[in-house]
């Protein structure tokens, strides 16, 4: 069976421990799709200037935030690496004419550790990390995604992790008190629109994202939290098709949408 690409919204590392709508959905999530032998995690969390990918054996974990419950602190996500397959990884990015190094040693960062940890919580399944290039556009991305694309045919996932809106000064405006305030319309519309391109298959739309959609700079300040989705689309190869599998909408403007790619 052909494995979907996914984007996954990590939303904030509370995710992990609160049971929002966004992270009962994940503890789903395995439950709606093939099982992946090997799973390979871009997060926004992990930016380089040029794509790097991770061969360590046993990934250590990368806390990467501040201010939040000492539980946080606790989780330990210790899914083994897999060398081989960061290889491969990093063969086929340099077979699309991408430049590419490897990186022996690097931790689980929260973009990556907050969905795994719901999504396969027996952390058996072995996990590559690849970084993304906040320094380099959509096409980039999407290039990136599209070397990966001959995984989607050994069972291997790639799981893309970010979010659909990312502007942290429209959360923090609205009080951090009340997470299931009511969604402001800007995030709706912004959403909205790429659950529309994507259903549509839209890639030249959804590359130009940033000129097309309402409100996209209100959405997106930086693109950081955006890029991954392109590496996903990439990933599901040429004519692929995107579903919108989950919306949410914490504090009014953090969409935690879920995409998946065939
Ligand atoms: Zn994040």
């Amino acid at each position: 069976m052909t494995m979907p690409t996914l984007f996954v919204s990590h939303g904030s590392p509370m995710t992990a421990i609160q049971e929002t709508p966004a992270h009962q959905f994940m503890k789903r999530l395995a439950g709606l799709l093939p099982r992946p032998k090997a799973i390979v995690v871009v997060s926004a969390h992990f930016t380089t200037h040029q794509p790097a990918v991770v061969a360590d054996p046993h990934p250590s974990m990368i806390y990467d935030f501040g201010g939040f419950p000492e539980a946080l602190s606790r989780i330990v996500y210790p899914a083994p690496g897999d060398p081989d397959l960061a290889r491969r990884v990093a063969d086929l990015v340099t077979e699309a004419g991408l430049p590419v190094r490897i990186v022996p040693e690097r931790g689980y960062d929260h973009g990556s550790w907050v969905p795994l940890s719901l999504i396969y919580p027996d952390a058996t399944i072995p996990v590559v990390q690849l970084s993304i290039q906040p320094d380099r556009d959509t096409t980039h991305h999407y290039a990136l995604g599209a070397a990966l694309a001959a995984l989607r045919h050994d069972d291997i996932l790639v799981l893309a992790t970010g979010a659909m809106t990312h502007n942290l000064m429209e959360v923090m405006r609205g009080g951090l008190r009340d997470i299931a305030r009511p969604p402001e319309h800007w995030a709706v519309a912004f959403t909205d629109w790429i659950e529309a391109k994507a259903k549509a298959g839209a890639v030249d739309d959804l590359l130009r994202t940033m000129e097309l959609a309402p409100d996209g700079v209100r959405a997106h300040p930086d693109d950081d939290h955006f890029l991954p989705f392109f590496v996903a689309l990439g990933a599901a190869g040429p004519n692929a098709k995107g579903t919108r599998i989950h919306a949410s909408i914490e504090y009014g403007s953090l969409a935690m949408d879920t995409y998946r790619f065939d």
